[in-house]
């Protein structure tokens, strides 16, 4: 973009053209893959510019990583935003940033079990106190908050689970406190929520999921105010994670197209899962659009609308009839991950990862992302799937 946007523009318009610079580039609109490690220098006093100087070595930063980094800060309304290798450090450095051994940290309960286990295997280690709390307590979160509380982290909605945290409650407690908030914003990206507008202090995207969008990089990246960036961006640099070229590419690439796949993932999703609440296998549609999905309100009050992915529970629980399920379908993989053209159905087991609020719902629990194809073959794959269950 030639300037910066008055009156502001609206996230279609900043996904088009937010990072890019066709004049530095002879005109080309998307920014190459920058592949470098070595930036040499012409004189000595542009080296001793360093670290001043926007480019000085491969991993604090390229040509591709600033446009990538450029485009999220704009569409996050951030002071800035750093790019990590994947998903999982970007919320490492979120918690590394701001924490020193006989800090305590606050995770939500339904947090994404990689976030969780590397708070145990890391985190805990170097003397970091980490506390889960129910993603439902809301300003209650104050009662939990001791001298030494650095940090709340959110995930909203919860991986698996998909409770939608009262984003602004949360943040009004920790202001009150003086403590900082961090949250997991992969699943809405700022298509469907602006954290930082609503005062969460830093944002935090697996930009392998809906940025990305076709299943074929591992990216993440990490947005703050002025206030907390320069910590962002030292732990960042510290921990040495950058990300690779052709990943930022990729991704700089799938945000051109962000809003049109989102808006689509979203209807047929929300289709979908409105079909298999009628279905007498299942049990409950655990999706932040419907009412039967914990949170509903909070989705309502600070969301912009919903992705792809939602969870239902089967009544069924036999290994036997939900491997038959599985095993037949046609259009649904199983797989981790979500946010790629591609549907995926998963198995999911909440109930053992929780130890603040223990998951009670019985039932065999399914994570489903509903990619872009067309939502009648969908339904007939799932409903066979019901179909094999019930035999
Ligand atoms: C996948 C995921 C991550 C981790 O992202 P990676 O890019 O796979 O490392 C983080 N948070 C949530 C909610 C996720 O689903």
């Amino acid at each position: 973009m030639k300037k910066p946007p008055s009156p502001p523009l609206s996230t279609a318009t900043l996904l088009t053209h937010a990072g890019s610079h066709p004049q530095r580039y002879h005109g080309a609109v998307s920014v190459p893959p920058h592949r470098m490690s070595t930036i040499v220098f012409d004189t000595y006093e542009e080296f001793e510019k360093v670290p001043k100087t926007p480019f000085y070595y491969g991993r604090a930063g390229t040509p591709s990583s600033a446009a990538f980094e450029e485009a999220i800060a704009t569409l996050e309304g951030a002071h800035n935003s750093v790019s990590t290798c994947s998903g999982l450090s970007a919320i490492l450095v979120a918690l590394i940033a701001f924490t020193r051994a006989g800090d305590h940290v606050l995770m939500p309960d339904n947090c994404y079990g990689p976030s969780r286990k590397s708070c145990e295997d890391i985190l805990r280690r170097f003397g970091v106190d980490i506390e889960y709390y129910p993603p439902m307590i809301g300003g209650g979160i104050s009662a939990l908050f001791r001298p030494h509380t650095r940090l709340v982290f959110m995930e909203s909605p919860g991986s698996l689970t998909f409770e939608v945290q009262d984003i602004g409650a949360i943040v009004a407690a920790a202001k009150a406190a003086g403590i900082r908030t961090a949250i997991d914003n992969s699943w809405a990206t700022p298509v469907n929520l602006r954290p930082l507008a609503h005062g969460v202090d830093v944002c935090v995207m697996s930009a392998t999921k809906y940025v990305s969008g076709h299943s074929d990089a591992m990216l993440g990246v990490v947005s703050a105010n002025e206030e907390c960036w320069p910590a962002i961006k030292r732990a960042a640099l510290m921990l040495g994670l950058c990300a690779g070229s052709e990943e930022l590419y990729l991704a700089s690439r799938g945000l051109r197209t962000l809003h049109v796949r989102m808006a689509q993932h979203q209807a047929s999703a929300l289709d979908i899962a409105h079909w298999l609440a009628t279905q007498p296998a299942v049990k409950r549609v655990l999706h932040p659009a419907l009412g039967s999905a914990r949170g509903h309100d909070n989705w309502k009050k600070y969301y912009q609308g919903a992705s792809g992915t939602f969870g239902i529970i089967l009544h069924e629980t036999d290994r036997t009839k939900i491997a038959r399920m599985l095993d037949g379908m046609t259009l649904f993989s199983m797989g981790f991950s979500w946010g790629g053209f591609e549907s995926l159905l998963f198995p999911e087991q909440p109930a053992p990862i929780r130890t603040a609020e223990p998951w009670t719902e019985s039932g065999f629990s399914l994570r489903l992302h509903i990619g872009l194809e067309d939502t009648t073959d969908l339904k007939n794959d799932l409903e066979a799937g019901l179909k094999r269950l019930l035999a």
